[in-house]
């Protein structure tokens, strides 16, 4: 109004009226200006489907979830004894089943964007095997898969924690807008296993030296089964294993049911799931065919519920990466697949698993144990793992304390009393968290490092061609892929657009760890509101298949160069005309 006026009101003089129509001018020419780049700008960002939505967390953490390192702020220290034995069913600060039950409905129930509870079956008493899966799930692309499995030895049962510890962090970093874990979930959807041999777990108030499943088996091959009842007979919070001074295994400190003379020698259970693996099952050495050893392999391979169960599970889904948590080591370590007779590792992933292990070594602190023939097993899970297309298995072993496992002669019997087995697989109570925060790292790494390849695609148009460049990268450090790509493209209606290259696949250079390759292709337009369809399909050598697909829509496709040139030497001359015509 106030430009208008002044130009109307003959008052002023003829060179005020050639500055102000100038200026006039001018502030036309910068606001249409504005507007065709900030048109530009939307109509290339409109184009890129890839781009994920909002990351902004939707809730803040809630107030009513108690994180673990909430939950132990105030756990007590070593106990005199076994600390399962002390604490009875509790577990103390530890989560036994039904702690450990309530916390993952109270995972899902507070966080249900990124958290989903569901179980993979159940154990030989009935007792749900609960699968926590993380990802975003508003983001509905394909993602790695990646899986963290705990306690397949019930005695081992700092591994729950270092589960919850894991989820907990995750959880919390993503509501407090860690771009890294925002990531990692937009395109990693994590399944987690806190503890897969529950039924052993459970009995560990009364036998610290449950490792194998419960499922009942004649042991000492007297017809009866479990023949059981290990009892603190000394009340010394500790559950001796008792062996003679061969060091063979007599029985544990208990009630002698049979009244064989011996105690405690027909256990509960006597199958250990890390030998009821079927690759190399049964095989010697790396497992017992005695039913009362440690490591007794189990009648044939998954003959045991949860192991049954736990494959039935791995077999649908296509796990890249994995970890299996253990404990009660010499000292911590990090395990590969073993390497039997013929060298299981292939060759160039032998490296590969090299260079990660280095890396984890670095992030956790612990030993890194992959030379071939280091720990010969057999039947065991990173194997089965490996072999069924899982490219990275490690074992973590989170913990060991040696100086707590005693062996005491007694003089009257001959005998040796083994004590302390709690001790030596967990740390106490007020140590639990700093476990977990040494473990968490390592966990962290192994899902950052499977490998996704994105699809990121631009399309610019160029006169009569639009160009669709397609990004295809592959984020993780060690990791190369072989990939081919599968291109589709359909039209809305049967004419307007035209390929410019028939070529449908592609086969890609290998692409390196890091590194990402761009692909153009292009289209002639001869009528440009039509919808062009593009499906990519991208595979890759142990990443699996990445799908994606994106429509665009020729007629919003924009660049600077064909619009905004002869806009602006349009806009110009009109200022130059009107400044001359006033001269
Ligand atoms: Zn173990």
């Amino acid at each position: 109004m106030f430009l208008y006026s002044t130009l109307i009101n003959n008052s002023y003089s003829i060179e005020m009226k050639k500055t102000y129509l100038s200026m006039s001018l001018l502030t036309v020419l910068i606001l249409s200006s504005a507007i065709v780049i900030i048109y530009d700008v939307k109509s290339k960002f409109t184009v890129n489907q890839t781009d994920f939505p909002d990351l902004s967390p939707k809730v803040q953490i809630r107030e009513d979830y108690t994180f673990l390192w909430e939950e132990f702020e105030h756990a007590p220290g070593d106990q005199q004894g076994d600390d399962s034995v002390v604490f009875g069913s509790s577990f103390g600060p530890y989560h036994n089943y039904s702690e450990l039950v309530n916390k993952l409905k109270s995972l899902n129930t507070t966080f249900p964007e990124i958290i989903e509870v569901f179980t993979i079956g159940k154990t030989y008493f009935g007792r749900e095997i609960y699968c926590v899966l993380i990802t975003n799930e508003s983001i509905r692309l394909p993602k790695t898969e990646v899986l963290i499995v705990g306690q397949h030895h019930a005695q081992e049962q700092i591994n729950v924690e270092n589960a919850l510890y894991f989820i907990d962090k995750v959880v919390s970093e993503f509501f407090s807008s860690s771009t890294t874990i925002q990531h990692l979930l937009n395109t990693k959807a994590i399944y987690m296993i806190p503890s897969l041999n529950i039924d052993g777990a459970e009995l560990m108030s009364q036998n610290p030296w449950q490792r194998k499943i419960a499922r009942p088996i004649d042991e000492d091959g007297d017809g009866i089964e479990d023949e059981f009842e290990l009892q603190d007979v000394n009340k010394d919070g500790y559950i001796d294993r008792i062996s003679d001074g061969s060091h063979i295994f007599v029985g544990h400190e208990g009630i002698d049911l049979d009244g064989d003379g011996r105690i405690g020698n027909d256990k509960p259970g006597g199958v250990d799931p890390n030998r009821n693996y079927a690759y190399q099952f049964g095989k010697q050495p790396g497992a017992s065919d005695n039913l009362s050893a440690w490591n007794y392999h189990g009648p044939y391979a998954f003959s045991e519920n949860c192991t049954a169960r736990f494959r039935d599970f791995v077999l649908q889904r296509n796990f890249i990466t994995a970890v299996s948590l253990h404990s009660g080591m010499d000292y911590t370590m990090i395990l590969g697949p073993s390497t039997l007779e013929g060298g299981l590792l292939r060759g160039e992933d032998k490296d590969l698993y090299i260079n990660t292990g280095t890396k984890l070594q670095e992030l956790t602190g612990f030993s890194l144990e992959i030379e071939e023939g280091v720990y010969p097993l057999s039947g065991v899970w990173d194997d089965w793992m490996y072999s069924n297309g899982t490219l990275l298995a490690f074992t973590f072993e989170t913990y060991g304390n040696p100086s707590m496992y005693n062996a005491i002669f007694n003089a009257t019997t001959g005998n040796y009393h083994h004590r302390g087995v709690w001790d030596y697989c967990n740390p106490p109570g007020d140590k639990v968290i700093e476990n977990c925060v040494q473990t968490f790292p390592g966990l962290l790494f192994m899902v950052e490092e499977a490998p996704y390849l994105s699809i990121q695609t631009n399309a610019i148009r160029e006169g009569e061609k639009l160009l669709i460049h397609i990004d295809i990268s592959n984020p993780s450090s060690y990791i190369r892929t072989n990939c081919s790509l599968v291109l589709n493209w359909t039209a809305s209606q049967s004419v307007g657009i035209t390929p410019l290259d028939s070529i449908r696949t592609l086969s890609l250079n290998e692409l390196n760890a890091k590194s990402n390759q761009e692909i153009v292709i292009g289209f002639t337009i001869d009528q440009p509101n039509y919808n062009l369809g593009l499906k990519l399909c991208v595979s890759g050598s142990k990443v699996g298949t990445i799908l994606s697909e994106y429509t665009f829509n020729p007629s919003q496709v924009t660049t600077k160069s064909t619009v905004s040139i002869p806009y602006f030497a349009l806009l110009g001359f009109l200022v130059f005309v009107l400044i001359k015509k006033y001269d």
